[in-house]
């Protein structure tokens, strides 16, 4: 089942046909769906229930203040990992007491602004970051969770592994009864979770069942050493389907949390970002020019990869529909698409097979709602992507698209140079 679905020949997000907001926004623009979003977080909390879960969505995978705000209406705490995400969530309307603070550089300043507002949870993951928490919290109580790193191999992509030695998150978990031992001597703090999170789009179970094992493991160990452990955060990292795989469904991993972690009377925290909105979400671009050269046959679209970075940064997949569903008997021939942006990375997709195409044509690259939107940068000078949300028949704007006069603005003379 899919709410980005053909209807009539057309592509819709749900009620809403694509050309429709395609002719009222331009493109390129993303576009997700509320009743995706809403399905996939009952899907996730709904494989919990009964037990004592809080689920706190992963606010780096996308940010859009209505996206946010359509899970916090469901009751979703977040997972933020920079003062700018903390502030997004609070004005989303996610109380302080759902939003956990990851991240291995949360300066001083981050770090107060977060303990000013009462949150949930930091997940400390260094020594250093514990003796500036431990500053701050001069008069105060604030309790804290350790994140470890189990030194696992995720089994996924390079740059989104995070859970073994070499990678920068978290304190070795061989050191971790040490950290909460001088966490715990330290006024103020009390250390009372154990925090873990090994990667992203996980397709596979094995390697969450070691590091969930060992953290209970741990957990125990805490608790004979005197450690009063009340939850433990079991992180995000859930994979998606781009392109034929065939990740765990929410059912399954549940099952495997509870047999890994269920029986430690502990309240289980967890951060999925991808799994909740990665395929609740589209990016819709025009075509501009087919052009076939010596070689091969290029598409180039008026999305580039300043809007929408996966495939030139992780040779992501992301699936390319025409939104007018081309017919049954329509010739197919293996097409380049590619943006405008002077890198050859900026390449969307090689040797997918498309229709003919002409100038204006609307594609959407599927599963974007997730690291898409968040990510994009105004190279090229170009202008930020803009989001709208649907959900049923109508849809909204809900971040916009810039001017021109915006973006310049940013920029200003030295005050030398004002003459010329
Ligand atoms: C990125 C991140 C997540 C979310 O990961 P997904 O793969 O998008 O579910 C959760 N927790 C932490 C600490 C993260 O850095």
């Amino acid at each position: 089942m899919s709410e980005f679905d053909y209807r009539d020949g057309i592509l819709h997000a749900e009620g809403v046909a694509i050309p429709e907001i395609a002719a009222a926004v331009g493109t390129p623009f993303y576009c997700y769906s509320s009743a995706a979003l809403t399905r996939r977080y009952l899907e996730f909390t709904g494989a919990f229930d009964g037990q004592d879960v809080m689920v706190c969505y992963s606010v780096k995978a996308n940010s859009n203040l209505a996206v946010i705000r359509t899970l916090a209406a469901l009751g979703s705490g977040a997972d933020v990992v920079s003062e700018g995400e903390l502030r997004r969530a609070l004005a989303a309307g996610i109380p302080p007491e759902r939003i956990v603070f990851s991240g291995v550089g949360k300066t001083r300043g981050e770090l107060a602004f977060a303990l000013d507002r009462g949150i949930y949870r930091i997940n400390v993951e260094s020594e250093p970051e514990l003796a500036v928490i431990g500053e701050l919290a001069a008069g105060r109580r604030v309790e804290i969770g350790i994140r470890v790193n189990p030194d696992v191999d995720a089994k996924t992509h390079e740059k989104i592994s995070t859970g073994r030695a070499e990678n920068k998150f978290g304190i070795d978990i061989g050191r971790a009864r040490d950290i909460f031992a001088r966490a715990r001597a330290l006024p103020g703090i009390r250390p009372v979770s154990v925090a873990v999170h090994i990667g992203s789009q996980l397709t596979d179970l094995a390697p969450m069942r070691t590091a969930f094992t060992n953290v209970a493991e741990l957990v125990q160990a805490l608790r004979a050493d005197g450690n009063t452990i009340d939850s433990i955060d079991l992180g995000g990292g859930l994979g998606i389907r781009y392109d034929g795989e065939t990740p765990p469904a929410a059912g399954a991993y549940a099952a495997m949390v509870m047999e890994t972690a269920g029986n430690l009377g502990c309240r289980l925290i967890f951060e999925p970002g991808r799994s909740l909105v990665g395929n609740s979400g589209i990016l819709v671009t025009s075509v501009i020019y087919e052009k076939t050269g010596e070689a091969r046959r290029f598409v180039i679209v008026d999305a580039a990869m300043n809007d929408l970075i996966r495939p030139a940064l992780y040779e992501a997949y992301h699936r390319v529909d025409p939104v007018m569903q081309p017919a049954p008997d329509a010739a197919l021939s293996p097409a380049d698409i590619v943006g405008p942006i002077c890198e050859t990375g900026d390449t969307f997709a090689r040797g997918r097979d498309l229709p003919a195409v002409r100038p204006d044509d609307l594609l959407a690259f599927a599963s974007a709602g997730a690291y898409g939107a968040v990510m994009a940068s105004t190279y090229n000078t170009r202008l930020l992507v803009p989001e709208v949300l649907v959900n049923g028949n109508a849809f909204a704007v809900v971040r916009r698209r810039p001017g021109y006069d915006e973006l310049l603005k940013l920029d200003s003379l030295a005050e030398w140079q004002q003459s010329v």
